[in-house]
């Protein structure tokens, strides 16, 4: 078992990952962390074997399973707004985010964006509704050796709640409104940050608790593939 399974691109990897970094600080990514973050992650290990030399282009893959690997952008730009304590009313980005203790992610896929978020968060979890998807992102997970992030079997519509609160929720799918459990899985203090809307009309929606209160602000325009009920 190694790294780098799928031979001769380990070596140029490196070069491309970085190439992927400065093109992410261009389209306006700030947040150092997320940055360096990004810069460790083998995305290229989380693609199957074909799909790996076009891993750091800029854009989403296919990962079988009509599901995609998302565009490297939207993996930093969610968690660059997930992890920052200062999102102005235009989105950007005044100043590095803050550390995490527990996040849940909502739609693991193969699960890149976990391994992100294992980097700047003390646990992971994250829940994924097809089971094939999630055996082959157990196996990427585990020869990587990443060991503080949990992979659950599940529909994210409903979260965890016997591991809440989490101060940070993610989703890497498309709700027609913030699930109402996950709302309530949200640390006091916490971000939630998810794509929002059906079909083309998506935004990006910043959820952050205050008490009982929910501020919400909306940014950009997104598009992902949509939030599924039940499991497959
Ligand atoms: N996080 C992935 C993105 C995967 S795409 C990455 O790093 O690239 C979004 C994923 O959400 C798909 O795998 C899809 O199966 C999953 N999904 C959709 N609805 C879901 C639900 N209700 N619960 C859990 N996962 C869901």
């Amino acid at each position: 078992m190694t790294l780098h399974r799928h031979s001769g691109i380990g070596m140029t990897s490196d070069r491309t990952r970085a190439r992927m970094i400065e093109r992410l600080r261009e389209q306006g990514i700030k947040d150092i962390g997320v940055l360096a973050a990004m810069a460790q992650v083998p995305r290229h290990l989380f693609v199957g074997e074909v799909l790996a030399p076009r891993a750091y282009e800029d854009t989403a893959l296919p990962i079988g399973f009509g599901q995609t690997i998302s565009h490297p952008y939207s993996v930093a730009r969610m968690v660059e707004v997930l992890r920052n304590g200062d999102v102005l009313r235009n989105g950007d980005v005044l100043r590095n985010g803050k550390e995490l203790q527990r996040v849940l992610e909502v739609g693991a896929g193969c699960g890149y964006q976990a391994a992100v978020l294992a980097k700047l968060a003390h646990e992971v979890y994250s829940v994924e509704r097809i089971a094939s998807l999630l055996g082959q992102a157990r196996r990427t997970i585990r020869e990587l050796r990443i060991p503080n992030i949990k992979l659950k079997h599940g529909d994210g519509n409903i979260g965890l709640a016997q591991l809440a609160p989490f101060d940070g929720i993610i989703l890497a799918a498309a709700a027609e409104r913030p699930p109402q459990a996950l709302l309530a899985q949200l640390a006091d203090g916490g971000r939630m940050v998810l794509p929002c809307g059906v079909g083309e009309s998506q935004h990006m929606l910043l959820i952050e608790r205050h008490g009982d209160a929910y501020d919400e602000q909306i940014l950009e325009m997104v598009h992902f593939v949509p939030l599924l009920p039940g499991v497959a």
